[in-house]
C-alpha cells in the first residue's frame, strides 16, 4: 500500500487530503513543517510527497531542492498563486506535478495514482546505459554526462532528457516520449515544458561548443541527437 507524505500547514486542507487518499487505499502521514518532513523522508521514505509551497519554516521549493539531494521520490506541489505555478513548472525544482488551491481532493488522489502507476514499471526497467561514444560520455551511476571532456552541470530532468536522446542517436523522439524518459505523466500538461528543458540544455552545451548543434529540432515531430553535428 503506497505511503503518501502530506506536508501542509493548514489542517483543514491536510484533513481533506488524508480523507481522500485513505479512501483510495493509501497510507498517509501528515506533517506541517518542511524540515520535519525532510527528516521524516530520510528515516522512513514515503512513496510520494504532497508538498505545500507556502510552509511556515522553509518554502516548499527550498524543501524540494533539499529533498532532491538525497531522494528522487515523486513530488506534487500544492500552490496558491499563479506566480508560484511559474516556478513549479520551471526547470530547476524537480517537481512531478502540481495542483492549484482550491483543489478537489479527488483530483489530487487521481494524480497520485497516475504518478505512482507511471513510476512502477520504471523501477523494474532500468534506464538503458549507453555510452554513445563521440564527444559525449554518460556515467549513469554517477548521474554525470561529459561533453568534449567537460562535465555538464545538469538538472535531473536535463540529465534524463540528454541520456534518452544520446541512447538512440538520430532517433526522433516525440515530446511525449521524452516525458516518458522523465517519468512525468503525459497528461499533466507538461509537454510544452520539454521545449524549455531542451532550450536550457542547449544553452549548457553551447557553453562547451558554441557552434555545435547536437540536439536537432524536427518541426512538429520532436527532437533527436545528431552525432554528426556534435
Ligand atoms: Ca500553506
Amino acid at each position: 500500500m503506497p505511503h503518501i507524505l502530506i506536508v501542509e500547514d493548514e489542517a483543514a486542507i491536510a484533513d481533506t487530503l488524508v480523507f481522500a487518499l485513505q479512501g483510495e487505499g493509501f497510507t498517509t502521514t501528515w506533517l506541517n513543517l518542511a524540515e520535519a518532513a525532510l527528516e521524516y523522508q530520510q528515516r522512513t521514505p514515503a512513496d510520494l510527497l504532497i508538498l505545500d509551497v507556502g510552509l511556515p519554516d522553509i518554502s516548499g521549493f527550498e524543501a524540494c531542492k533539499r529533498l532532491r539531494r538525497f531522494s528522487e521520490v515523486p513530488v506534487i506541489f500544492l500552490t496558491a498563486r499563479d506566480a508560484e505555478i511559474d516556478r513549479v513548472v520551471g526547470l530547476e525544482i524537480g517537481a512531478d506535478d502540481y495542483v492549484v488551491k482550491p483543489f478537489s481532493p479527488r483530483e489530487v488522489a487521481a494524480r497520485v495514482r497516475a504518478i505512482l502507476k507511471r513510476m512502477a514499471p520504471r523501477a523494474a526497467e532500468p534506464i538503458p546505459v549507453a555510452d554513445p561514444g563521440g564527444p559525449f560520455r554518460v556515467d549513469a551511476e554517477r548521474v554525470q554526462i561529459h561533453y568534449r571532456e567537460q562535465l555538464l552541470v545538469l538538472t535531473r530532468h536535463e540529465f534524463r532528457l540528454l541520456q534518452a536522446l544520446l541512447a538512440q542517436p538520430e532517433r526522433v523522439f516525440a515530446r511525449e516520449q521524452l516525458l516518458d524518459a522523465l517519468g512525468v505523466p503525459a497528461d499533466a500538461g507538461y509537454e510544452r515544458n520539454i521545449d524549455s528543458h531542451i532550450k536550457s540544455l542547449r544553452a549548457k552545451l553551447r557553453q562547451v561548443a558554441a557552434d555545435a548543434e547536437p540536439i536537432q529540432t524536427h518541426r512538429g515531430l520532436g527532437y533527436s541527437y545528431s552525432p554528426k553535428s556534435a
